[in-house]
């Protein structure tokens, strides 16, 4: 068996490209990988191209060999675009290698060790006040449609959320100084303004879900540690599932989670074993998040497993399409250190109709397969209705199709 064709393909997904490798054999088989990264999309499917040549023509079933040869190819630009791009051909080879063996992924890795995973609902809130028109899903006017968006999460049957720095109105919109443009965007020290809304939303969701469903507020990369560290203990009083927050310094992130009883989540940016090691050895972070798509499988494996070693639990980040989704459950079905996984429930309609089998989510979890390979494949036919960039429009990665009045800069 030989790879005959390795091919980088875009998917519209309302409000980020999703990106998929394909990799066919001479002998018909097609392996599935995904990497979507909505800021880089470009580069990364031009980073798959640069790497084709590398792979036509080799048997695809030595998957490690096969990455190490990527890594040497790409290691003066080690990390970032090109590991994401490496990712998706590596999660695609072994899509391959599994369906010639006729064994679903988690198998070739000694799983499963679980027949679920329990999921948190993800971007509850935010993708309704960036897409709400778009999804048509209610809108998030007042703080009582943020109680009622947090009860419909306990009654649509999870047991944990996260939500972003949302605030209602008309239009709601979401905090997010680090991707609007303007001056002082990037200081990343809260205002009085920004911790009351915190607080509000916070305090909000608590009183709406009680006090057994797990709440998480991601702040992404948009303050300094000492505002996060500020965020965390207002939020004490509320028992966070956690607080997220990505910083590559591990020292800084160490001195917050040692400062806060607080839960602290990190690391979804890290790529490869190497990059994890110092923020696990510090024991920097409550919850390792490990990003599949952008690690590839051998790598996010191996770094849960030094994880485990450092009594630290992983969760997946997953805020992909449906293949991604897989990806990161047989990454839950491999590892004993998982405390909950990552997926967007408020989603563009042709997300289950993109991959020839949906996996089942139900009472707050999600179903692992015995299906070969990942479980599903993308069905082409799906993804060319709905090309990126859309016909027309020119592309522009960042949150593609989403208005820009509803990321803001300062609190409203
Ligand atoms: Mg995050």
């Amino acid at each position: 068996m030989r790879i005959a064709r390795v091919e980088a393909l875009h998917c519209d997904g309302g409000w980020r490209p999703w990106t998929f490798v394909r990799i066919e054999t001479d002998n018909g088989l097609v392996g599935w990988g995904e990497c979507s990264d909505n800021r880089s999309p470009h580069g990364i499917a031009g980073c798959v191209r640069d790497l084709a040549d590398l792979l036509v023509g080799q048997d695809p079933r030595p998957v490690e060999r096969l990455y190490w040869d990527m890594l040497r190819r790409v290691r003066q630009n080690s990390g970032g675009v090109s590991h994401k791009a490496m990712a998706g051909i590596e999660l695609a080879l072994w899509d391959i290698k599994a369906k010639a063996l006729g064994v679903p992924v988690y198998e070739l890795f000694g799983g499963p060790l679980r027949d679920r995973m329990r999921l948190y609902w993800s971007h509850c809130g935010t993708t309704r006040a960036r897409m709400g028109t778009f999804l048509g899903t209610p809108p998030l006017k007042t703080y009582d449609d943020i109680a009622a968006l947090g009860r419909e999460v306990v009654a649509r049957g999870f047991t944990a959320l996260k939500t972003n720095m949302v605030i209602p109105g008309e239009p709601a919109t979401v905090y997010f100084p680090g991707f609007a443009s303007g001056i002082n965007t990037t200081d990343g020290a809260p205002t009085v303004e920004i911790l009351d809304a915190i607080d509000r939303l916070i305090g909000t969701f608590r009183a709406a879900v009680g006090p057994k469903v797990g709440l998480c507020l991601d702040l992404n990369y948009n303050f300094r540690t000492e505002g996060v560290l500020r965020i965390a203990k207002l939020l004490e009083r509320y028992d966070m599932q956690w607080v997220e927050y990505d910083n590559w310094d591990p020292d800084a992130l160490l001195q917050i989670k040692q400062s806060t009883s607080t839960r602290l989540a990190s690391c979804e940016s890290l790529v490869t074993l190497r990059q994890y090691r110092p923020f696990l050895e510090r024991h920097a972070v409550d919850v390792a998040i490990i990003d599949v798509p952008w690690n590839g499988f051998s790598q996010a494996v191996q770094i849960g497993r030094l994880a485990e070693a450092c009594e630290i639990n992983v969760a997946p980040h997953n805020y992909y399409s449906h293949l991604a989704d897989l990806h990161s459950l047989h990454l839950c079905a491999v590892l004993p250190n998982v405390r909950i996984m990552e997926i967007d429930i408020d989603d563009v309609p042709w997300k289950g109709p993109l991959v020839t089998k949906p996996p089942l989510i139900r009472d707050g979890h999600i179903w692992l397969s015995d299906a070969p390979g990942w479980g599903a494949d993308i069905d082409e036919r799906v993804l060319r209705e709905h090309p990126w960039p859309r016909p027309g429009e020119g592309g522009a990665p960042l949150f593609y199709g989403m208005d820009p009045g509803h990321m803001t800069a300062r609190p409203r």
